[in-house]
């Protein structure tokens, strides 16, 4: 009997790496004990959001218990979220931006299916740099696009543009960037920003269906150092950019993102129409009220950075300590370090032997190093210490 469709059947058999190591870590902590287990797999926000969100929930609840406070909502999002998103966006992006250019989606996961929806016909092609979020395939699957990784350069994390140029062909409808990087913490620059740009329009310069640039920010606000993030809507009338408050204000459950459309792309209109429209027609109908009004009151705030950047310098002096190469990230809260030997999946399961929970690199489609998310408390760090230098020995 077959219960469920073949493509999501095999989507099934594929099984993320991430969730079998999450899964892996459940089992470990219910023989050993919390305490025991040290588990770097998934990139769950855990840090609070900003203090004011008590009162902003307060406030918003109290006006909430009227007729239509808690209904549904314009398909794009509330009026008066897309108009403060547009002066918000404009300052970030360099770009004059008004609410018309802006769709409220359920979180960048959202505005990507939307996105996707509206603009993909069966066997379009989709590049990103790899290693990429293992998302984005399942993303564009579920229309028939096919996702082309392009390997970045290795340590820094860079994408090959040469090499992406030469992977485009006439079926190529968008390249996928994600910077700060998940799963590498890299941060692109703005020349590596401007010369994709140039190929984006190089490209459309020579056809009608166009190539779109997409931007996809979750992590923007999670730099260290005082790392900026470029804006991307100036480097091509072709970018999009999409984004979303899961981690800047750590309200991933409660589902707010954004995508806005560049202004000056010719049919920009019809391209925020049909993303609304998809966004409805996917099941997703709106954004969480609740959450876009909470994103309002908090839009000028963010979570305790310093939080992550200490987790980020503990990280890193457990990997030097252990003698793991690795590139500092300058955003996101992952490290991507080589996995010494050169076998990911062989040093993650060494790893287990510790209690130490990592996700192999071939899980994001670049197999030779591994993730580790420092969305988890200081102890656990410190706690993996002795694992890491005991299994990168053995290596
Ligand atoms: N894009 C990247 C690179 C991510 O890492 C994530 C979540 O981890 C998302 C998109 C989706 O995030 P959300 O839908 O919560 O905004």
């Amino acid at each position: 009997m077959q219960v469920i469709s073949s493509a999501v059947q095999k989507q099934m058999e594929n099984a993320s790496w991430i969730r079998r190591m999450f899964e892996k870590g459940i089992e470990l902590k219910h023989q050993l004990g919390a305490d025991k287990v040290f588990d770097f797999s998934l990139g769950n926000p855990d840090i609070p959001p900003p203090a004011r969100a008590r009162e902003a929930l307060l406030n918003i609840t109290e006006n909430a218990v009227k007729p239509m406070g808690l209904g549904y909502c314009p398909n794009a999002g509330l009026p008066v979220f897309r108009e403060a998103l547009a002066s918000w966006l404009t300052k970030q992006q360099h770009t004059e931006l008004t609410g018309a250019h802006i769709i409220v989606t359920c979180g960048a996961a959202g505005a990507l299916t939307a996105f996707f929806r509206a603009v993909i016909e069966p066997g379009d092609e989709v590049m990103c740099p790899a290693p990429y979020f293992v998302e984005y395939g399942a993303y564009c699957g579920h229309f028939g696009g096919v996702l082309k990784p392009v390997p970045s350069l290795a340590p820094s994390f860079q994408p090959d543009l040469a090499a992406m140029e030469a992977a485009i062909t006439e079926k190529t409808r968008a390249i996928i960037i994600n910077s700060p990087n998940n799963p590498t913490g890299c941060v692109y620059s703005q020349e590596t920003l401007t010369r994709l740009g140039q190929l984006v329009d190089r490209v459309n310069a020579t056809r009608e269906r166009p190539l779109f640039l997409i931007s996809d920010e979750p992590y923007r606000f999670l730099a260290y150092d005082g790392v900026t993030i470029p804006p991307v809507l100036p480097v091509s009338p072709f970018a999009v950019v999409m984004g979303s408050f899961s981690k800047s204000l750590s309200l991933a459950g409660e589902r707010v993102g954004y995508v806005v459309v560049n202004p000056v792309m010719p049919d920009a209109a019809l391209l925020v129409n049909a993303v609304t429209m998809t966004n409805r027609t996917l099941g997703f109908v709106n954004a969480p009220i609740l959450g876009q009004r909470l994103a309002m009151e908090l839009l000028n705030e963010g979570v305790d950075l310093s939080i992550y950047d200490r987790r980020r310098k503990a990280m890193a002096k457990v990997l030097a300590d252990a003698g793991i190469e690795f590139t500092m990230p300058q955003g996101a809260f992952y490290f991507f370090p080589k996995a010494p030997g050169g076998d990911d999946q062989a040093f993650v399961a060494e790893l287990v032997k510790y209690n130490v929970l990592a996700v192999p690199g071939r899980g994001f489609g670049f197999p030779g190093y591994f993730r580790l998310s420092f969305s988890v408390e200081e102890k656990v760090i410190a706690g993996s210490a002795e694992g890491f230098a005991a299994a990168a020995k053995n290596f």
